[in-house]
């Protein structure tokens, strides 16, 4: 792509890093903001600017928050001994929608994977077994996408855990797998987590 401007050049080709954009979109997003009046494009700017400098994660869940302890972490009416274990905050949004959920999250912020060299120690799971191990833990559901990334977190977590004295069991398989938890409707996640079985049983399954 030739361009006329040096300024345009590196617009586009900013915009072109996000994921599923293109040099053609990144093109037309650009020129989008270009028309829009000056005040728009900054308030872009500086939002952005401000979520990577001051965000902040959760120090219980590991959640994006806006302060030390989350909203649900904080909140005195929901059963900290049961922890439903989910990949990032999409998850916690998504089944928070469901409105069937009282429990804690705990926020792994990813999913095993050694293909993209993703192993345990790049997610939460040491502040996880942390937790159990301190003993406020009587629960952990597993809600993870039922992907081979999903089985291999869980198994791995499974397994760091396994000598504790805790129930550890997996939303019921009402989400075909594959599914991400973020597509499910509110009723079939809903009552997933509702009619939530031993993790075990789910693998004398497969
Ligand atoms: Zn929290």
């Amino acid at each position: 792509m030739d361009f006329s401007s040096k300024l345009l050049e590196n617009a586009v080709n900013e915009m072109s890093q996000l994921p599923g954009i293109g040099k053609r979109t990144a093109l037309r997003l650009v020129l989008h903001l270009l028309k829009q009046p000056k005040t728009q494009a900054i308030a872009l700017s500086e939002s952005i600017k401000e979520l990577r400098e001051d965000i902040n994660f959760c120090s219980n869940c590991h959640n994006i928050s806006d302060v030390k302890v989350c909203e649900i972490c904080s909140n005195p009416n929901r059963t900290k001994n049961i922890v439903c274990v989910v990949e990032d905050i999409r998850d916690v949004m998504a089944i928070e929608n469901t409105s069937q959920y009282r429990g804690h999250y705990h926020v792994l912020g990813g999913k095993i994977s050694p293909m993209d060299g993703i192993g345990p120690s790049e997610l939460t799971i040491q502040s996880l077994v942390d937790k159990v191990r301190e003993g406020v833990v009587d629960e952990l559901i597993f809600a993870l996408s039922s992907t081979l990334e999903g089985d291999t977190t869980n198994f791995y977590i499974f397994k760091q855990l396994e000598k504790y004295p805790i129930t550890i069991t997996t939303i019921a398989r009402g989400i075909s797998v594959g599914d991400e938890l973020e597509y499910a409707d509110e009723v079939t996640l809903g009552r997933s987590i509702l009619h939530r079985i031993p993790f075990e049983n789910s693998l004398k399954n497969n």
